[in-house]
């Protein structure tokens, strides 16, 4: 059966971009008589807000959205430390306690998500007193699984290079883990068999793919949607004015006839998808 997913992080608004990708996971599932989830990716409590989480519900209901919830993240830390401790187990794991700007300062080699951690605290000693992240030793990963594939739906067979990012974190200084490992971890937990999510976490997979195979977790496949962008090509955030759902729905707009536009790609004016 074919799970897909639609992981929201409550910590904004869903804007547009979010109701494509929903749509385009709600769609898939039911085009294959699947299961369509709903995860509240609540980890960073912080930054995370309840009442969000209830907007992100009447939201999906507004578009003719129908879902199963699965639990947030904010539930399931338990599993994140197992799978971390599994992890320093097999001595793949060791702190760091740089700061951004001593990355950024040090740094000579940079990856599409920013500067690549030059390793500096791979063999230093831990101040007692500062906060602590936990990196993965990537190439010591790499090493011990071989090569790996991975297959985007539409994209096709992907050779798995999970170098791209450098030694990735995955246990962050105030969190019990970071994206990658609570995203992977849950979708094998959830049972996600079609992980659909925007292009703009594809190279994200590559982490995701050696992290199932060093938890030998089950590997789905993957579909990462074109994104919408806005009138200067960027992808659509709330913070450079993109309308929210909730707006939209307050005005008194039609949920149902927005998702239809959306599926026909009838985009509102300054609205484009991201060309293949
Ligand atoms: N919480 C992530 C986000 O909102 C989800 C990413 C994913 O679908 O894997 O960007």
């Amino acid at each position: 059966m074919i799970v897909t997913r639609f992981a929201p992080s409550p910590n904004g608004h869903l804007h547009l971009g979010h109701a494509y990708s929903a749509i385009v996971a709600h769609d898939l599932a039911q085009a294959a008589g699947g299961r369509f989830l709903l995860r509240i990716e609540d980890i960073d409590g912080e930054r995370s807000k309840p009442e969000l989480a209830h907007e992100f519900r009447r939201d999906l209901e507004w578009l003719g959205l129908a879902w199963d919830e699965v639990p947030a993240q904010s539930t399931r830390i338990q599993s994140y430390r197992a799978a971390a401790d599994r992890l320093a187990e097999m001595k793949l794991l060791y702190p760091c306690q740089c700061t951004r700007a001593e990355i950024a300062e040090s740094a000579s080699v940079h990856s599409p998500e920013g500067p690549i951690y030059p390793g500096t605290c791979k063999c230093a000693s831990i101040d007692a007193d500062k906060p602590v992240a936990w990196r993965l030793d990537v190439e010591r990963a790499a090493e011990r699984v071989g090569n790996l594939m991975w297959q985007d739906e539409l994209a096709g067979e992907q050779i798995g290079n999970p170098r791209i990012f450098g030694d990735v974190i995955l246990v962050r200084k105030a969190l019990p883990a970071s994206y990658h490992l609570a995203a992977t971890l849950d979708d094998a937990a959830d049972g996600v068999t079609l992980v659909t999510r925007g292009r703009d976490l594809f190279q994200a997979t590559h982490i995701h793919r050696l992290l199932q195979a060093l938890l030998e977790l089950p590997v789905p496949r993957w579909h990462h949607h074109p994104i919408l962008l806005d009138e200067e090509g960027k992808k659509l955030a709330k913070r450079r004015g993109s309308a929210s759902l909730a707006d939209l729905r307050n005005a008194g707009e039609d949920g149902s006839l927005l998702a239809e536009q959306l599926r026909s790609q009838n985009l509102p004016a300054g609205i484009s998808l991201e060309k293949a």
